[in-house]
Formats: C-alpha cells, sequence, structure tokens
C-alpha cells in the first residue's frame, strides 16, 4: 500500500464525523453544493465570528442586504456585461465545458485573459476534442455566471442571485456615508452567501455554485494613503509572490510590511496594513504561517473593478495555492457607476482644515461693445460662457493672447468684447468620490484548508490538530466506566461546563481509549475523565489531545482551567 492519500482520507472523515458533504446526496447529488454538518457549521460559524471581530477590531460597521438583487444594480456593476467565462460545448453529446481550461489541458498554455475568438482559433488549430467523447467542440462564447431570476409574480422585474456581496454595500453608500458623518476613511462589512454558476465546478468544496464570502469595503480619500495605524504592523513579515517574480520565475521574497511599501511591491501604507490584518486573521483561525502567501494577480486575471489585487493564498496538499482571499483596490470604481446609473450623490464632501483661497477667471461678454454685433444672440453666448469651466476658459484667454481674436457659434469676436477679470474665492471643502479597498474573504475554502493542514496521519491515530478555540467540540467528559457514582458525577460536570459555556459532550460509551481516539479525531483539544480517584478527592484529569499527557485538576477549577487552555484567558 502506498501512501494514504491525504484527501480521501479528509473527505471521508469530513462525512463520517459530520463535518461536510455534497449536498441532495439522496437525490444523487448536485455539483458546486456543500452542506455543513454539525461539526462543520459550528466551525464555519466560529471562522465567520474571528473575521468578524477582526472586522470589529478596525471599527467597520456590519451591514444585511438581500441576496436577489435587481438587475439595474448589476447592469451599473459591470456583472451583466463582464462577468463571464468562456463556454464550449461539444457537438457530438452536448457536454459544456469551461474553454480556457479545455485549450490548458490540451495545450498545457496558459490562457488567462485570451478572447472567445483566440481560444477558438486554438481549438480549430490544434483540433482538440470534446474530453468526454472525442466529439468536435463548438465555437466558444461567453456564459454570463450569475444565476438569473424572476422577481414578482408576473416576472416583470429581472434579478440576480448576487454574485458578490460588496454591491450591496456600494449602493447604500449614501446612508452609510451619514452614518459615519461624512468621514473618510469608514469600512462597512457583510457576511452572507453569494453565487456563482460555475461550468463545471470540479475540486470538491474549492468550487462552490453557492458560498459564504465576509466582504469589507472600505471607503478613504484618494489623496490620504497613509494608515493612521501603520506603525503597529510595520514590522510583520508578509510572504509576497510579486507580478515580476511570477513572470520571470523569481519565487517568493519574505519582508516587513513596511519594506514592501518602501520598495514598492504594495500601493502604500493603507494596502499594506489590512494586508496584514487579513494574515493575522488567517493565524487566528488556526491556518499556520507557512501555508499563507500574498500573490499579486497579473493584469488579465484581475477582475473587470481592480487595478490592483493581492490574492491571500493557503497551501493545499491536493490542490497546490489556493485563492481564499482577496485584497482588491477598487478605485472609485463602483460609486462612480452607480452614481451614473441611478442619479444619486454618491460623494463625500471633504472639508479643508483651513478654508483655500483660489484664484479663478471671470470672463463676460461686453454687452455694450458685442450688442450691435450679435444682437439677441449677445445674452445667450454670454451665458454659454457663464458656464464654462476653470480650464476652457483659460483656453479662451490663451486664444485671445496668442490670436486677438476667436470664433464662439460663428461670430468672431475681439479681444475687447470681452471683460476679463481674475478674482479671489474661498472654498471650505470638495466634493470627491472616495476609493475603495476591499479586502474580501471566502469561507468554505478557508475552511476546508484549516481542515487539510490541521490533519494529522500518526502510526495510531488520525486526527485534527485543529486550533483550541476552533474546535468544533470544546471538551469532552468521560467517566472512565459507565458505573455509578462516576457516571451521575461526570454528568453533573458535563452540566457545570455547558453552563460556564463551552461546547462540551458527555460519552460513556465504549473504552476510554476508543473514546480518546473519537474526540482526537474531530479535534476535541481537551477530554475530561471522572476516575476511581474522583469520589474521594474531587479531582478529574484533563487529557491532552497532541500530547495525549493527563493532569490532575479540582472539579471546582476546571472551568477557569480549561478557559485558560482553550482560550488563553
Ligand atoms: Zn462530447
Amino acid at each position: 500500500m502506498g501512501k494514504p492519500d491525504k484527501y480521501e482520507i479528509l473527505q471521508d472523515l469530513m462525512r463520517r464525523r459530520g463535518f461536510a458533504w455534497g449536498s441532495f446526496e439522496i437525490y444523487g447529488g448536485a455539483r458546486g453544493f456543500y452542506d455543513y454538518g454539525p461539526l462543520g457549521a459550528t466551525i464555519k460559524r466560529k471562522i465567520e465570528r474571528k473575521i468578524r471581530e477582526a472586522f470589529q477590531r478596525e471599527g467597520f460597521f456590519e451591514l444585511e442586504t438581500p441576496d436577489i438583487t435587481p438587475e439595474k444594480v448589476f447592469i451599473a456593476s459591470g456583472h451583466v456585461e463582464k462577468f463571464v467565462d468562456p463556454l464550449v460545448e461539444c457537438k457530438k453529446c452536448g457536454a459544456r465545458f469551461r474553454a480556457d481550461h479545455i485549450v490548458e489541458e490540451a495545450l498545457g498554455i496558459d490562457t488567462e485573459g485570451m478572447s472567445a475568438e483566440h481560444l477558438t482559433e486554438l481549438i480549430r488549430e490544434h483540433d482538440i476534442r470534446c474530453p468526454e467523447c472525442g466529439g468536435e467542440l463548438s465555437d466558444v462564447w461567453y456564459f454570463n455566471l450569475m444565476f438569473e431570476t424572476k422577481i414578482g409574480p408576473y416576472g416583470d422585474q429581472k434579478g440576480y442571485l448576487r454574485p458578490e456581496t460588496a454591491q450591496g454595500i456600494f449602493v447604500n453608500f449614501r446612508r452609510l456615508n451619514a452614518f459615519a458623518r461624512n468621514k473618510l476613511p469608514f469600512g462597512v462589512f457583510q457576511i452572507g452567501k453569494a453565487y456563482r454558476n460555475e461550468i463545471s465546478p470540479r475540486q470538491g468544496m474549492l468550487r462552490l455554485r453557492e458560498f459564504t464570502q465576509a466582504e469589507a469595503e472600505i471607503f478613504f480619500n484618494p489623496k490620504e494613503t497613509e494608515h493612521p495605524h501603520f506603525d503597529e504592523v510595520k514590522d510583520e513579515v508578509l510572504r509576497l509572490y510579486p507580478i515580476e517574480n511570477q513572470l520571470k520565475n523569481l519565487g517568493m521574497i519574505e519582508i516587513t510590511a513596511e519594506d514592501a511599501v518602501k520598495k514598492g511591491y504594495v500601493l502604500n501604507t493603507f494596502f499594506a496594513y489590512y494586508m496584514v490584518m487579513v494574515k493575522r486573521t488567517l493565524l487566528d483561525i488556526g491556518i499556520p504561517e507557512k501555508a499563507i502567501r500574498f500573490r499579486q494577480q497579473l493584469p488579465e486575471e484581475r477582475a473587470h473593478y481592480s487595478s490592483d489585487t493581492w490574492d491571500v493564498e493557503i497551501h493545499s496538499e491536493r490542490f497546490g495555492w489556493v485563492e481564499c482571499v482577496g485584497i482588491a483596490y477598487r478605485g472609485d470604481y463602483d460609486l462612480s457607476k452607480h452614481m451614473k446609473m441611478s442619479g444619486a450623490d454618491l460623494t463625500v464632501l471633504i472639508h479643508y482644515d483651513e478654508p483655500k483661497i483660489v484664484r479663478r477667471l471671470k470672463v463676460s461678454l461686453n454687452m455694450k461693445k458685442v450688442g450691435p454685433k450679435l444682437k439677441k444672440d449677445a445674452k445667450r453666448i454670454n451665458e454659454l460662457i457663464q458656464g464654462w469651466d476653470e480650464e476652457k476658459l483659460r483656453n479662451l484667454v490663451d486664444v485671445l493672447e496668442r490670436d486677438g481674436r476667436i470664433t464662439i457659434e460663428g461670430y468672431e469676436l475681439e479681444k475687447d468684447d470681452f471683460i476679463i477679470r481674475e478674482v479671489e474665492e474661498k472654498i471650505t471643502g470638495e466634493k470627491i468620490v472616495p476609493h475603495v479597498l476591499e479586502p474580501s474573504f471566502g469561507i468554505d475554502r478557508p475552511f476546508y484548508l484549516l481542515l487539510e493542514n490541521s490533519l494529522v496521519i500518526e502510526e495510531d491515530r488520525t486526527y485534527l490538530r485543529l486550533k483550541k478555540d476552533m474546535a468544533p467540540i470544546e471538551v469532552a467528559v468521560l467517566p472512565l466506566v459507565a458505573k455509578e457514582p462516576l457516571k451521575s458525577i461526570a454528568y453533573d460536570v458535563f452540566r457545570t461546563l455547558q453552563k460556564a459555556g463551552f461546547i462540551a459532550v458527555y460519552d460513556e460509551k465504549d473504552t476510554v481509549g476508543r473514546r480518546y481516539m473519537r474526540y482526537d479525531e474531530i479535534g476535541t483539544p481537551y477530554c475530561v475523565t471522572v476516575d476511581n480517584q474522583t469520589p474521594e478527592d474531587n479531582t478529574v484529569t484533563i487529557r491532552d489531545r497532541d500530547t495525549r499527557e493527563q493532569m490532575r485538576v479540582k472539579i471546582e477549577e476546571l472551568p477557569e482551567k480549561l478557559r485558560e487552555l482553550i482560550f488563553g484567558e
């Protein structure tokens, strides 16, 4: 027998012990959907809680908006037009595939960013055929990944299941800005479901059609990109894989957040600050540091709204580096689009510390002089000029200085026909469209990769070495044997721990050795055993999952001791 396949072992453990499995099992399953069992759902909530706490520590506000969204929102956001994958169909068996994947697999080349036409050409040129039946493939076309739905009984309004939670935040910007009292920067986050109708999802939990995201949108003034708390994180070492290193096969670099900004790998301290925040959150969840890296997306990989994105990838033995978090610089893309589509004012008024004095040109027609020449058009042309912006007025003055004359609306006018003045104006602030930085966590992928990175296979046991506070069952209380008075004492201890806030179970079935293995397997960090010494001196043993060592503790000190061991409090 070869080395056991970690992936298969983990899949079996996840199904058997109630973590997660493919949905709709009894009806043959449905690709791209996963159910979380009792233990899995508990871990998932703990991951969400850690991310929520991380966002809250930054002072971000939480928001909850609908999954179903009217079409207009995604026309504005660009998803209707651009959230597409290239699709190809087998003319013989009708199977459909991601065209880029088919070409990648057949030719071993990188197809990122290739157009549908280019992919079609390659398929024809190399006679690439259906991987299922060898049949001829169709031309490549674009398939929109959003799930469509109809809103209302007459289906007169088209809607989509949201492909990201972010848009719910952007469309609420006016209210959120008022809530933030018009003061940048501020962050808003949402944890919820998102949906992508993937063409042929494989890779289990790594590519789901319905998944959970935790996205924060941080709105900031593009002129103020120094993070006020950067000093707190500047020495954190980040493992980066920048674009240049990817293109030149230079490998990854390890660099402090401060140097990453100084050497130009990362845009500014604002961006770097949140990279550190994401890394620390993943560590807090229990992802090992060696399994975390930041990879800068190549220009052709980036989503349509982003001008720079770093993916935070977690390493998988089976799948290699897997994108789990994206930190995207979205600029003013979304707010500007929604402003244009909806007509709503999504700007923020930035007050200057002190009013600014600016010099402005004031240009008007010398009515006495032009009146006879322009007649009834004089007033209209004068108003037209009043509406011009500074740049256009400067240009007018430049032309008059150079040529002595200018033609407006068919009338030739001379320098003397204008009254040109320069005036000083006091300005107290300006309206800007804020820029957005978005740390966006997937939840399902980190969930799977947390389990994979925690799985330990030893000679006599296989177990999840989960970070202790992430365990779905935090403590198991076991009578050494299922006899009185041990049973009653153990049950009382169990109830005490439950009431103290622990996720605890009571278990008296099988030998104590088998029970230890049972709880090790699901990652329970401590088993508390009531043995024959307990009735004599009110002590129990605490057994450590990782070292298998035991210590004796007084029952009354148990909750405090466990809190310290599990949560480090
Ligand atoms: Zn086929």
